[in-house]
C-alpha cells in the first residue's frame, strides 16, 4: 500500500562527461523517492540523440547494454510518479520531438495549472498531440516561437505557462536547465571534477556522482550549457517566491539541500519546536519510519525522553503488490511496518509522523499497536492539519480527500484511536526555517494560492 501523498518527479541533466548516460542513471538512482513509476534517459553525442524509457525503477528499467547504447556527453533523465497524464509508457519521459531538422527533448517535474487552456488553443490551431503530459504543450509552445531564436523562444514560450515546473531539456548540443518564476519545485547545479555541468532536482544526486553544488537555479531563470560555456535568460519574476514547503517537510531526501536549507537540520528543527509546543509524559519517543525519523530525533533532544525504533520497515517492499483476495488485503496494510512487541507493551509511547492526508494508514498502524497492548499512544504531526488540495504537482487535489478538511482535530483523534494529536503549528513549522515565510507556498495549510487557479482547471481533464 502506497502513503498518500505519492512522490511526483525527479530530473537529472550532464553535460560535458563521456558517460553522460551513465552519470544520469546514478543520478536518477538518488531521485528514485521522487518517483517510481516510470524511468527515462536521452542521450546526445552533439549529432545524434538516443532514448531508453521503460516503466518501471531505475534499475528495471536500464540494464548495461541499453546504457552502453546511449552515446554521448549530454543527456537527461527522469523518474516519474504522474500528477497529470495517466501511467502508461506513452507518457514516461525524457519526451522527444523533431522538429524542422532538430531534435528537442524535455523532461518535468511540477504541475502547470493553465495546461487546459493553453492544450486546447494548440489543438484550435492545429497541433496533434502524442501524450497527455504537461510537458508536450511546452515543447509546442517553444517550437512556435522558434522565429525568435532557440533560446529567445524558449524564454517566451515559459512565459505563457502558469504553475510549477522544474525542467531539464536538450538540443542535440546544448543543456537546459529552468525553474518557474516563483521556484515551487527545486532544481540545483553542480560542477565534476572534469569540468562537466550536472542538473538535479536534489543535491543528493550531485553527491552521488561526485559533483560539486554550485548554486540553486534561481526561480524564473533558463541556464543554456553548451560549448560556448554556461549562460542564463530570466523570464520576469515576482518580488516573491512559492518554494513548496511540503517538499521540505517530506519529499525531500534528508540527506538534501533544497531551497538554501539541509532537509535532516530542518526536520530535526521541527522536532525541537514540537517539544516546545507539546511536551508529553511518556516512556520514550518513535517515528513512524521513515519520514517522522528526523522529527523525532529532535524531539526526543527537545524532550531528553529516550528515542525508540517502535516500528521496523520492510525495505523490500515494492511499489505494489499483489492483494489476492480480501482476507489477504489487512496484510498489505502491515507489510511495510511492523511493531518491535516485546518493547511496546505496556507502554506510554510518542509518535512522530510528517504528515496526515486521509488517515487511512495512520489509523491502521494505531489499531495495530493497541492490539499489541500499547498503554497510551500521543501523536505529534511535524505540520499544520492539511485543509486544502494542491494544484502544483502533489497529489491530493480533493478536498474530499484530507481528513482535516472535514474534521475537527479532536474529531481526527478519536477517528485515529489516540490518547492525544497535536499538529505543529503555522509558526513552529516557520521557525524551523531560515527562509522568510512570503516566500513559501503555504497553501495546503492556509488556502493562500501563490498562483491563481484557472477556472477551467481540473487534474483529470485530460484523462476524459
Ligand atoms: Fe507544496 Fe502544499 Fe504548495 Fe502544494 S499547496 S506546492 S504541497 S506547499
Amino acid at each position: 500500500m502506497k502513503k498518500f501523498p505519492r512522490e511526483y518527479c525527479g530530473i537529472f541533466g550532464v553535460y560535458g562527461h563521456p558517460e553522460a548516460a551513465k552519470l544520469t542513471y546514478f543520478g536518477l538512482y538518488a531521485l528514485q523517492h521522487r518517483g517510481q513509476e516510470s524511468a527515462g534517459i536521452v542521450a546526445s553525442d552533439g549529432k545524434q540523440v538516443k532514448e531508453h524509457k521503460g516503466m518501471g525503477l531505475v534499475p528495471e528499467v536500464f540494464n548495461e547494454q541499453n546504457l552502453n547504447d546511449l552515446t554521448g556527453h549530454i543527456a537527461i533523465g527522469h523518474v516519474r510518479y504522474s500528477t497529470t497524464g495517466s501511467s502508461i509508457l506513452r507518457n514516461a519521459q525524457p519526451f522527444v520531438v523533431y522538429y524542422l531538422g532538430k531534435t528537442l527533448a524535455i523532461a518535468h517535474n511540477g504541475n502547470i495549472i493553465n495546461a487546459y487552456r493553453l492544450r486546447r488553443q494548440l489543438e484550435e490551431d492545429g497541433a496533434i498531440f502524442q501524450s497527455t503530459m504537461d510537458s508536450e504543450i511546452i515543447m509546442h509552445l517553444w517550437v512556435r516561437y522558434f522565429h525568435l531564436g532557440i533560446e529567445e523562444g524558449l524564454a517566451k514560450a515559459l512565459t505563457k505557462l502558469k504553475g510549477a515546473y522544474s525542467l531539464v531539456l536538450m538540443t542535440e548540443n546544448t543543456l537546459i536547465a529552468a525553474r518557474d518564476p516563483l521556484g515551487f519545485r527545486p532544481l540545483c547545479l553542480g560542477k565534476l571534477k572534469n569540468g562537466a555541468y550536472a542538473v538535479a532536482s536534489e543535491t543528493c544526486a550531485l553527491d552521488l556522482v561526485e559533483a560539486e553544488y554550485i548554486r540553486d537555479i534561481e526561480p524564473g531563470e533558463i541556464v543554456f550549457i553548451n560549448d560556448q560555456g554556461l549562460h542564463s535568460l530570466y523570464v520576469p519574476k515576482p518580488s516573491r517566491c512559492a518554494h513548496c514547503i511540503f517538499e521540505l517537510i517530506y519529499f525531500a531526501r534528508p540527506d538534501s539541500q533544497i531551497f538554501g536549507q539541509n532537509v535532516y537540520l530542518f526536520r530535526k528543527q521541527q522536532g525541537r519546536e514540537l517539544a516546545k509546543e507539546a511536551p508529553v509524559d511518556a516512556d520514550f519517543v518513535m517515528p513512524f519510519p521513515d519520514s517522522g525519523n528526523y522529527v523525532a530525533l529532535g524531539y526526543a533532544e527537545g524532550t531528553g525522553l529516550p528515542f525508540e525504533m517502535g516500528m521496523i520497515r520492510n525495505h523490500y517492499v515494492g511499489r505494489t503488490f499483489i492483494q489476492p483476495s480480501q482476507t489477504m488485503r489487512t496484510f498489505g496494510v502491515k507489510v511495510k511496518l511492523n511493531p518491535v512487541k516485546e518493547l511496546l507493551k505496556g507502554k506510554r509511547i510518542v509518535i512522530l509522523e510528517d504528515s496526515i492526508i486521509r488517515g487511512t494508514t495512520c489509523r491502521t498502524r494505531v489499531k495495530t499497536l493497541r492490539a499489541i497492548g500499547v498503554k497510551e499512544i500521543h501523536l505529534l504531526v511535524s505540520c499544520p492539519p492539511h485543509r486544502y488540495p494542491c494544484y502544483y504537482g502533489i497529489d491530493f487535489s480533493s478536498r474530499g480527500e484530507l481528513i482535516a478538511a472535514s474534521k475537527s482535530i479532536e474529531e481526527i483523534r478519536e477517528y485515529l484511536g489516540l490518547d492525544s494529536l497535536h499538529y505543529l503549528s503555522m509558526e513552529g513549522l516557520l521557525r524551523s526555517t531560515n527562509i522568510a515565510q512570503e516566500n513559501f507556498c503555504l497553501a495546503c495549510f492556509n488556502g493562500d494560492y501563490p498562483v491563481s487557479l484557472e477556472k477551467d482547471f481540473s487534474k483529470d481533464w485530460l484523462e476524459k
